[in-house]
C-alpha cells in the first residue's frame, strides 16, 4: 500500500508561490549563521525571527488553517500541509512562541466571543509572542497539584506562584498560565487558566542552562495583577482548557515532518567515509543500521501526518497523540546510538569547524536525552493505555479540544 501524499494542481501552483516568498524573504547568509543549538542563538536572530513570524501572519500563512474571520488564514489542510513541508526546509531560529501550536486551540474554543475577538487577531497573526507555563516545581507529570494561586480582588485576579522548565531565552509578550483559583474545590476543578502581559509587575524570570540546549526559565510571581478578562475559560475551567492545549502538545495536533536532518547528515557521512579500504555506506552492518533509522523517521512521520489529518477532518482520537509522541521520545535516543555506532567520537564534537554537520549530530546526542517536554514516554504509555482501556483507572477520553464547553 502506497501512503504518499499526493497533490492537486492547484496545491503544487500554490507550492510554487510560498517557494518564491520563502527564498525571497530568507536571506541565504541569515540561514548560515542560525546556530545547530537553539540556545546559542543570538537575540538579533530572534528578532529577525519574530519579524518572520508577523510576515508570515499578514499573508495568513502564520495560522493558516485558523478561521479568517479572527485573522487565520482560513486555508484548507492540504495548504498547510505544503507550507509546513516548504517551511522545513529552511533552517530558521525557534522563538518559542506557542500562540499556534497551543493558545490559539483554548482561545477558539473557551474564549468569550470578546476575547476570540479581541485576542485571536494578534495571535493569529503572530503579533504576540506566548509561553506555556503550565510546569511547577512540585507539579510536572502530576500537573493538577500546581499550587499556584489566583485570588479576586475587585476586578483583577492577583497571583502568586512559581513556573519551572518554562519559557525560552529571549522574550514573550504575554504568559499562559495555570493557577488554583479555589483551594476547597477538588482537585480538576479548582484550578482558572490566565494570559498574563509578560510586563505586568511582580514577575521575575530566571535562566535555567539545560544540557538539552534552549534556554529555559523559572519563573515567580508575586502579587501580579491580572484583569478578569485575562481568564480562558470559567473560574474553575482551568484544567480542560489546559487539556485542551495538552491534547495538541501531547501529539494529537499532528505534525508535517518530512525530513530527519541527523539521519540524513548520518548518510552523507556514511557516503564519504571509507574505513579498511570499504565505504562505510557498502558496510552491511551500517546499511542494516541506516535502514532501521530510515524505517523509524518514516513511521514517526506517518503518525504526525495522520494525527494532522485527524485534526484537521474533525475526527475524534485517543491514543493517537500519545503513540505519536512515544515513538518520537523513543526512536531519538535510539537514532543517537545509531550515529555514535557509525561516527564513533565525531559524533560528540560540537565545535562547528570541526564537526560534521557543524555539530548538529553532537546537539542531537543531547537532545535525545531530552524526553521531559510535553510528558515523558512512561506519561504517554499511562495517557494510552487509560485509553484503550487497558488501565487500572477508569477509562478517559480524549481531551477537550473539539468539546463544547457545556459538556463540563
Ligand atoms: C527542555 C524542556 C522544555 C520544557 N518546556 C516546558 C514548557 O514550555 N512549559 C511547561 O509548562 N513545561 C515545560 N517543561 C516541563 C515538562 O513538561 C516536565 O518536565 C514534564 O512534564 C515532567 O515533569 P517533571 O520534570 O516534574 O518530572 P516528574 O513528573 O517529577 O517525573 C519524574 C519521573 O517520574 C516518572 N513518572 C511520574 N509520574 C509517573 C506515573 N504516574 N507513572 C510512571 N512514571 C511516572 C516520569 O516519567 C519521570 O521519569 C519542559 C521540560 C524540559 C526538560
Amino acid at each position: 500500500m502506497d501512503f504518499e501524499l499526493t497533490y492537486s494542481q492547484e496545491q503544487e501552483e500554490f507550492r510554487k508561490e510560498v517557494r518564491a516568498w520563502l527564498d525571497a524573504n530568507i536571506p541565504r547568509e541569515f540561514e548560515d549563521q542560525v546556530p545547530v543549538d537553539q540556545g546559542d542563538g543570538t537575540e538579533a536572530q530572534f528578532l529577525w525571527a519574530r519579524e518572520f513570524e508577523r510576515k508570515l501572519g499578514a499573508k495568513g500563512w502564520f495560522a493558516p488553517t485558523a478561521p479568517k474571520q479572527y485573522g487565520g488564514g482560513g486555508l484548507s489542510m492540504g495548504h498547510a500541509i505544503v507550507l509546513a513541508e516548504e517551511l522545513s526546509k529552511h533552517q530558521l531560529p525557534s522563538t518559542g512562541n506557542v500562540a499556534i501550536r497551543y493558545l490559539s486551540h483554548a482561545l477558539l474554543a473557551w474564549g468569550t466571543e470578546e476575547q476570540k475577538r479581541s485576542f485571536l487577531p494578534p495571535v493569529l497573526r503572530g503579533d504576540w509572542a506566548i509561553w506555556q507555563l503550565f510546569t511547577e516545581p512540585e507539579a510536572g507529570s502530576d500537573l493538577a497539584s500546581l499550587k499556584s494561586r489566583a485570588v479576586e480582588d475587585g476586578d483583577d485576579y492577583v497571583i502568586n506562584g512559581n513556573k519551572i522548565f518554562v519559557g525560552e531565552q529571549f522574550y514573550a509578550d504575554y504568559l499562559y498560565t495555570l493557577a488554583v483559583t479555589d483551594p476547597a474545590a477538588p482537585r480538576h476543578q479548582n484550578m482558572g487558566a490566565f494570559l498574563i502581559p509578560a510586563q505586568t509587575p511582580g514577575i521575575t524570570m530566571y535562566h535555567m542552562d539545560l544540557i538539552s540546549g534552549s534556554g529555559k526559565r523559572t519563573v515567580f510571581f508575586e502579587d501580579v495583577r491580572v484583569p478578569k478578562d485575562y481568564l480562558i475559560g470559567g473560574k474553575t475551567q482551568g484544567w480542560w482548557v489546559a487539556n485542551t492545549t495538552l491534547e495538541v502538545e501531547h501529539g494529537g495536533g499532528g505534525r508535517v515532518a518530512p525530513r530527519n536532518n541527523v539521519l540524513d547528515h548520518t548518510m552523507a557521512y556514511a557516503g564519504a567515509t571509507t574505513r579498511n579500504g570499504q565505504r562505510l555506506l557498502d558496510d552491511p552492518l551500517a546499511q542494516q543500521a541506516l535502514a532501521q533509522a530510515h524505517i523509524g523517521v518514516q513511521v514517526g512521520r506517518l503518525l504526525g501526518l495522520r494525527n494532522f489529518w485527524m485534526r484537521h477532518t474533525g475526527r475524534r482520537g485517543t491514543y493517537e497523540g500519545s503513540q505519536s509522541s512515544l515513538q518520537g521520545k523513543r526512536f531519538s535516543p535510539e537514532l543517537a546510538r545509531t550515529t555514535l555506532d557509525l561516527l564513533g567520537p565525531w559524533t560528540l564534537i560540537s565545535n562547528p569547524d570541526l564537526a560534521p554537520a557543524k555539530g548538529e549530530l553532537e546537539n542531537h546526542q543531547r537532545q535525545s536525552l531530552s524526553t521531559h517536554p510535553g510528558g515523558t514516554p512512561e506519561i504517554h504509555m499511562v495517557i494510552m493505555s487509560r485509553r484503550m482501556g487497558l488501565s487500572r483507572t477508569p477509562t478517559e477520553q480524549q481531551g477537550s479540544r473539539d468539546l463544547s464547553r457545556e459538556e463540563h
